[in-house]
Formats: C-alpha cells, sequence, structure tokens
C-alpha cells in the first residue's frame, strides 16, 4: 500500500471518529452488474434505443409503465444472479469492527451489501432497493416488499397478466412503482434518508468512496462537504472522477487507484489491525 493511504488510515485507526463509506455501481461491477456507464446500458423498445436515463425516470414510468417493469425485472434478475464480492465483504469485516461508527450509504439498488451481511439499520439506500415496491400515485398504501415474481428473465421476457395483477396497487388500483429514486425525481428523507446521509457526513472523520462516478448529486454533496469540513477521504475507482479530484486536493485526501475488490480488503485490514 502507498505510504501516504497507510498513513491517512493509520491515522483515522488512531482516532474514534465515524466512519462513512459511499459506495456506487463500481463495487458492484466484479459481482456481473453493469454501471449505467457501460456499453452494455441501453434497452430497446420497438426500434428505438433507450439509455438508463431514459428509462430510469418517472416520465417514462407514466408513459409506459409496463415497458419500465419490464427493464426492471430483467436487471433485478441480473442483480438476484449475482453474488457479493471481496469489496462488499471488506464492508461487513469494517462494519462489525466499528460498530455504530459505521454508516454505509449506496446508491446500489442491488441488494449485495445486505447479502453481503452489512445490517438495515446501518445501510441507507439513498437510490432505493430493489426489494421494495411502492404506489406509483403515492395514494399512500405504504411501501411493499417486491411481489413474488418469476425474477430469471432475459431481456424478452413479456410482462405476463399475473405480473401486472401482483404489480397492481391494492390501495387504488393503479400500477405499483419500484421503489428506486429516477433521474428525474428529488431525493428526500422519507424514501431516502437524505438527512440522515448528510448528517453521517458532517459527523464523519473519514469518508471513504467508492466506485462512484460523481454524476449524481447527494454524493457530490458529501463529498464536497467532507472536503470542507477536513475529513480525510479516501477514493476507490479505477478510473479518475469527480471524488479522487477532491481527494487529491486535500492533505489528508488518497485517490486509491484500482478495482474494489483489490482495494477494499487492504484498507479495511489498515483500519481495523
Ligand atoms: P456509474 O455507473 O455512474 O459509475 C460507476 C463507477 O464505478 C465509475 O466511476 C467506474 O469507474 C467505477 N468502477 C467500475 N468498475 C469498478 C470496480 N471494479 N471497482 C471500483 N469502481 C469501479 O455509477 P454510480 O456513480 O453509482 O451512479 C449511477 C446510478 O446508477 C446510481 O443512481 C445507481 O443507483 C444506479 N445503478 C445501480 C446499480 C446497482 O445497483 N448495482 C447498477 C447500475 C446503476
Ligand atoms: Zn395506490
Amino acid at each position: 500500500m502507498e505510504e501516504k493511504l497507510s498513513q491517512i488510515l493509520a491515522e483515522v485507526r488512531g482516532e474514534t471518529g465515524n466512519v462513512l463509506v459511499l459506495t456506487g455501481a463500481g463495487i458492484s461491477a466484479e459481482s456481473g452488474i453493469p454501471t449505467f456507464r457501460g456499453k452494455e446500458g441501453y434497452w430497446v423498445v420497438g426500434s428505438r434505443n433507450y439509455m438508463p436515463e431514459q428509462m430510469a425516470t418517472n416520465a417514462m414510468f407514466r408513459t409506459n409503465p409496463a415497458e419500465v417493469w419490464r427493464w426492471y425485472l430483467y436487471r433485478f434478475s441480473v442483480c438476484r444472479s449475482a453474488q457479493p464480492n471481496e469489496g462488499h465483504r471488506a464492508l461487513v469485516e469494517l462494519e462489525r469492527a466499528l460498530d455504530d461508527r459505521f454508516t454505509l450509504v449506496t446508491q446500489n439498488i442491488d441488494g449485495l451489501h445486505r447479502r453481503a451481511g452489512n445490517s438495515e439499520a446501518r445501510t441507507y439506500c439513498i437510490h432505493g432497493d430493489a426489494a421494495w415496491v411502492r404506489c406509483g400515485a403515492e395514494c399512500g398504501a405504504g411501501k411493499k416488499p417486491l411481489p413474488d415474481l418469476q425474477l430469471i428473465r432475459s431481456k424478452d421476457t413479456p410482462l405476463s397478466a399475473d405480473d401486472q395483477a401482483k404489480l397492481t396497487c391494492s390501495g387504488c388500483g393503479g400500477w405499483m412503482r419500484p421503489h428506486v429514486l429516477w433521474f428525474d425525481e428529488y431525493y428526500d428523507e422519507e424514501n431516502y434518508r437524505m438527512d440522515s446521509a448528510l448528517r453521517a457526513a458532517q459527523k464523519a472523520r473519514l469518508l471513504l468512496v467508492v466506485g462512484t462516478s460523481g454524476a449524481t448529486n447527494l454524493p457530490m454533496q458529501i463529498g464536497r462537504l467532507a472536503w470542507r469540513q477536513g475529513t480525510a477521504l479516501v477514493d476507490v475507482n479505477p478510473e479518475p472522477n469527480p471524488f479522487a479530484e477532491l481527494a487529491e486536493s486535500c492533505d489528508r485526501g488518497f485517490f486509491a487507484r484500482g478495482n474494489a475488490t483489490a482495494r477494499l480488503p487492504e484498507i479495511v485490514k489498515a483500519l481495523t489491525a
């Protein structure tokens, strides 16, 4: 491990402050779940190709809910077949060592942090969670577990009448929606733990960012807040990105260039040894 990184981690280990880990799609890439920036991202409807930024919108859901569900059920099927990797497991070790000094803020909806063993209570899913659905019209029926649908699907699997019935809101008879934050929607506390995530950032002595491109708003707010406060800042990513720039422009910051599975086990070891 590079000397500066090892120094920063040793300092943090010697203190009693909180550690906030912020993860994005990159931590699940080595589990076989494509990130949004990859080539595999598009979805074909009729003769047109749509990018995730178009599919994952309330506007698209209002125009074509069945197609949006077909896309999500395919993505959920990819998540369901994937397994947590060494990166996810390292973060479970870190939570065990730090207990309530640990918070995990994730943009991933794939459930791999939970399946690896991180606790629900300390994991804030700021972009939602594939395990849940809620009423698309927000009629007040509340959050429900994803119904028992056939989840092994290909890109061509149609949405059956049975699927549609299971995705119907028992309160108002409209469509249920995936419990995820869409590109044309805003963060909030009730669904997405925005205030809790910002509070955790205020309290953190170390912000460890993993596999996040910096294209989304709340993660960047967290990064800039940490930078202003002088929080130690480590970014794990094989590619340069805005968090790496923040990390490289502060005293106690480091861009740990590389894949999550290669970098996280040694970082966690240095923080807990
Ligand atoms: P992103 O797709 O924009 O960027 C992924 C980042 O991960 C990039 O910076 C890339 O360089 C990095 N990366 C790639 N391989 C990596 C590896 N092996 N180790 C570490 N880093 C690696 O993802 P994002 O910034 O999380 O934001 C995009 C949005 O897409 C989010 O809203 C998220 O909710 C959603 N999304 C979620 C999943 C999931 O649940 N697994 C997958 C795709 C997209
Ligand atoms: Zn409803």
